[in-house]
């Protein structure tokens, strides 16, 4: 397996490494984008978060208002190009706004939905006509966008669709009819992305314009969390819409509505990993003002831990969330240099990371999860009142595992996209996997520690995990073919090692770079331990996903020789992480919650 690679293909992680010198990471961040990201925190400290209560209750006009606001200050049009009234950034950029969107809990949804599912569609398929159209107003929040693919009987199944449109006798219009549901700025949106069948069979996507007459909206719907976003209904009774508003090719919708979750994906995973740390200062701050048994709460180990573990897992996804933003932006490069447009190319670019998008949409969502979980732990009763703002956050966190397609659903997709490239030969995991089944029945030789190398086990481990997932995910396909498919647990034991190793092997980069830079002492240090212990934390879990796939699909001598392969290569050092967290929660408690800026 190569160690050393300047980039990596989508998907090639398995089998590959980069040099960890070339990976992008929040250290990177150029003067412009440092600018960008402090007018950002200024408008989410200024003009969000003041008015968050007033948002949850939606406020009529609040939400609207303040994404022009967002649009005056360029966040909306960042990644629309400047001959349409965006600010053509790079996506590197759009990561770091996202980033430190992710704080504003409902408001994020609006802008994500806007910005993202609700204006890529005209961006990457519209024609010229319709991005001049509408693309500037897109960029400054004066149109407002919504997305119309879920039905009530067809969500995960989105091509299961009924909503049906149909060419009017004089050839000139569509007249669409049927009904979406869920749909995100529903209730404000000017303009809405709808998806139909032509004739009842042909998928295409379509611009409709709100005040088309037979559009209406359902009330809003009364949910869990997000309460600040609009999620209405929307009703196509005869809705006559010009043919001039198809959207790309007929019948091929769902390359429009599949290809802008890419991005959308990764976009969740950027917003969501800015929440983890929002929360995370919030937790500390309490845990150090609450006092019980005579002392604050923050001196407890048992909360040191929860600290730790919040950051730990952060830190893991925020690597892995610049790692991939830096591939795209690479990606995108490469592409605009062949004669691609900006906008062709970062859909391409996205798609050849689609793999890595999945992988983040699933580890931030339940990154999230587990952050404003331990935040309402840690707050105790007052984590369930709402006078603080850990209930919000508890809330407002779940539906990141339902939409953009569900963590089950992306579970599923990162492996057999991963498993449709093996087949194709796109990135060779056959060679790497057959040397595996080689090594399984050789000596195992033995590990000489390197002491000068701080991660020396950290990289075995990783090199190893690699190994594991070709012996488990090789042995699986062999049995099944393309059968796969239907051994959904073994699918999804599969994508959480997948998950794992992205995830442990980017933070291990970032801190090895970390460690070579010029960073603080205390930096370093932190880092490090965020990575020793992440990283062991992994393999246990990516073996214990190994062992119960081989348990259900092998049996008799194969069986043994598999679980003794895979306790081979997830076997790690002794390693004291309970001292590690204790550094890492100090640390935090000094800073006031903040890991590494
Ligand atoms: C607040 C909110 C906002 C939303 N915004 C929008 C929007 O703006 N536009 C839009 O179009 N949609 C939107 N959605 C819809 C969202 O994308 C869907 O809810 C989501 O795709 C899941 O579909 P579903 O609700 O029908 O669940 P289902 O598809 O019925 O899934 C139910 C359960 O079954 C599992 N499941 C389904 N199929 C499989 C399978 N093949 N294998 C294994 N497990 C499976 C799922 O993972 C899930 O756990 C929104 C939803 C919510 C709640």
């Amino acid at each position: 397996m190569s160690t050393n690679l300047t980039n990596l293909k989508g998907g090639e992680f398995l089998v590959n490494s980069m040099n960890f010198a070339d990976i992008y990471t929040p250290e990177d961040l150029t003067e412009d984008q440092i600018l960008f990201k402090s007018a950002i925190e200024d408008f989410v400290k200024n003009r969000i978060l003041p008015n968050i209560q007033k948002i949850d209750k939606q406020e009529p006009g609040l939400t609207p208002k303040l994404m022009e606001e967002a649009g005056e200050l360029g966040v909306l049009g960042a990644g629309i190009p400047e001959e349409y009234g965006g600010l053509g950034l790079d996506f590197n950029t759009e990561t770091v706004i996202a980033e430190n969107l992710g704080k504003t809990n409902s408001f994020s949804v609006s802008v994500a939905a806007h910005s993202g599912i609700g204006t890529l569609p005209i961006l990457y398929f519209g024609t010229e006509a319709q991005k001049t159209k509408y693309l500037p107003g897109l960029a400054s929040g004066h149109i407002k966008a919504a997305y119309c693919l879920t039905e009530p009987d067809s969500g995960s199944d989105a091509l299961a669709a009924k909503t049906r449109a149909d060419l009017s006798p004089d050839g000139t219009h569509y007249i669409i009819n049927g009904q979406k549901m869920w749909i995100t700025n529903g209730g404000f949106a000017d303009m809405f992305i709808v998806f139909a069948k032509i004739d009842g069979k042909d998928f295409t996507g379509f611009i409709v314009d709100k005040d088309t007459e037979g559009l209406t909206l359902g009330p809003e719907e009364e949910k869990l969390g997000i309460k600040g976003s609009s999620t209405r209904q929307v009703f196509f009774n005869n809705v006559k819409i010009p043919k001039e508003n198809v959207l790309g090719e007929i019948g091929k919708g769902h390359k429009i509505a599949f290809n802008v979750l890419n991005i959308g994906r990764y976009k969740l995973c950027a917003l969501v990993m800015g929440g983890c740390k929002a929360v995370l200062e919030v937790a500390t701050h309490y845990a150090i003002d609450r006092h019980q048994f005579g002392q604050s709460i923050a001196n407890f180990g048992a909360i040191k831990h929860k600290l730790a573990e919040m950051a730990i897992r952060t830190f893991a996804c925020e690597s892995a969330t610049y790692k991939t933003s830096g591939l795209i932006t690479n990606k995108i490069s490469e592409l605009v240099a062949a004669g691609k447009s900006k906008p062709q190319a970062k859909l391409e670019a996205a798609e050849e990371y689609a793999i890595e998008c999945a992988i983040l949409k699933v580890h931030g969502s339940e990154t999230l999860d587990y952050v404003v979980d331990e935040n309402v732990q840690i707050h105790g009763g007052s984590g369930f009142s709402e006078e603080y703002p850990a209930a919000r956050a508890y809330r407002d966190a779940r539906i990141n595992r339902i939409f953009e397609g569900t963590n089950e659903i992306n579970r599923l997709l990162l492996v057999g996209m991963l498993l449709k490239k093996a087949l194709k030969g796109t990135i060779d995991i056959m060679t790497p996997a057959l040397a595996v089944q080689k090594e399984l029945t050789s000596f195992a030789g033995f590990d000489t520690p390197n002491p000068d190398d701080t991660f020396h086990n950290e990289k075995k481990y990783i090199a190893n995990a690699k190994k594991a997932i070709l012996m488990v995910a090789g042995a699986a396909v062999q049995k099944y073919t393309t059968e796969i498919e239907n051994e959904q647990e073994v699918m999804m034991d599969v994508a959480d090692m997948l998950i794992g190793l992205y995830t442990a092997e980017s933070s291990l980069e970032r801190a090895q770079q970390i460690l070579q830079s010029d960073a603080p002492a205390h930096i370093k240090s932190i880092s490090t331990d965020c990575v020793k212990v992440y990283t062991y934390s992994s393999i246990e879990d990516l073996a214990k996903s190994g062992r119960e796939a081989i348990n259900y699909f092998a049996s008799g001598d194969m069986m043994k020789i598999m679980q003794m392969g895979l306790k081979r290569f997830t076997t790690t050092e002794p390693f004291d992480s309970i001292s590690a967290r204790r550094r890492i929660a100090d640390h935090l408690i000094e800073t006031g919650g903040i890991l590494m800026d």
